[in-house]
């Protein structure tokens, strides 16, 4: 296609080499080279640009492109071999700018359990997880807590007659609310709850808690769940809401590699409690490097534009 001759004029009269800038952002020249090869993968293929604009699409379809894409991506990442994230990233980028419904059990369902989970529990559940046979979210935010994490009021108390924790949200403001891959997508959520044992509250710990059923995806006894509604932006993804009634989960299902639970009730604390923060800092760096992503965007589409727009009388001189 031929390049705007304003915009062509504005390239050629860069102070510096672009390309070597391009390295400079992304990593050096092989990267920008494989960078390159990966997008020109995504360019090509039939599937991925077979879908009508986003800018057309209702709620419902930006959703459901939003799983299709994803999807795809996945079985691509992996018949393709790749293994780098920042890799992973460039291929996803260069396919559209959809949400992924999937992306909250991709960047912090797998990892919690990868980082938080006890040799048992990463056999039990990671692989179904890594093969989506199960599909989770991270369940941390009230609508009463978002920054004041400590203020969390979701409870899991230990009953030591049956070895189970009970889980209650006993207030409207401990309801879950904004989680991604809740509204709809998730039928398996790590929860951030307040775990008390003996009469004693022992601060926010990660449990494994299913809360839609695998047979026909309906909520299971004592979970309210659904989609938060439309948003500014975002829509693709299907934030959720989440409420729990007297909802029992075996003991084992506290991720328990730092911290536990003995049957008789005895809590055995991690050596540093901040570890349970884990998964939530990493995703905090990837949220602030999409951001960058989004800016960088944004930047490169009003100086664009600012060179190529023209209105009112030109006058010749
Ligand atoms: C699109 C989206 C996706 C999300 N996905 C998830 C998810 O998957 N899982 C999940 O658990 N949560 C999720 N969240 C929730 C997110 O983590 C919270 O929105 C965030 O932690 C902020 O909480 P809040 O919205 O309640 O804001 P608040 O905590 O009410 O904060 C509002 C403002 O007040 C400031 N503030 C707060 N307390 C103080 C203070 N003491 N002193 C000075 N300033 C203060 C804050 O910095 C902020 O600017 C998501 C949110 C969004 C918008």
């Amino acid at each position: 296609m031929a390049v705007n001759a304003d915009l062509q004029k504005e390239r050629n009269s860069a102070t510096f080499n672009i390309e070597k800038l391009t390295e400079v952002l992304y990593d050096g020249k092989a990267m920008v080279k494989r960078r390159r090869y990966l997008q020109k993968i995504v360019l090509e293929d039939k599937y991925l640009t077979s879908f009508p604009p986003w800018w057309n699409r209702d709620r419902n379809a930006q959703y459901d492109i939003g799983v299709k894409k994803n999807v795809y991506f996945t079985k691509l990442i992996q018949d393709l071999n790749i293994t780098d994230f920042a890799e992973q990233f460039y291929l996803k980028e260069a396919g559209g700018h959809e949400a992924n419904p999937l992306g909250l059990h991709e960047d912090m369902f797998v990892p919690t359990i990868e980082k938080l989970g006890t040799k048992e529990q990463i056999a039990k559940y990671l692989e179904p997880a890594k093969q989506y046979k199960i599909i989770g979210t991270y369940a941390q935010t009230e609508l009463g807590h978002g920054t004041f994490i400590r203020g969390l009021e979701t409870t899991a108390t230990y009953d030591q007659d049956t070895e189970q924790f009970v889980i209650n949200s006993p207030t409207v403001s401990s309801t879950k609310y904004w989680p991604g891959s809740l509204g709809k997508t998730s039928n398996h959520v790590v929860l951030m709850a307040q775990l008390l044992s003996q009469g004693k509250c022992h601060g926010i710990h990660a449990f494994i808690v299913q809360i839609r059923s695998e047979k026909d995806h309906t909520p299971l006894p004592g979970i309210s769940v659904g989609d938060i509604g439309n948003k500014i932006g975002y829509n693709a993804m299907d934030n959720g809401f989440l409420r729990f009634d007297n909802v029992r989960i075996p003991r084992r299902n506290l991720l328990a590699r730092y911290s536990r639970i003995e049957k008789d009730g005895t809590y055995i604390p991690a050596k540093n409690p901040r570890l349970a923060y884990g998964t939530m800092v990493f995703v905090r760096a990837l949220i602030v490097g999409g951001c960058s992503k989004s800016l960088a965007q944004a930047c490169v589409i009003t100086t664009r534009y600012s060179a190529v727009r023209r209105q009112t009388e030109i006058r010749p001189g």
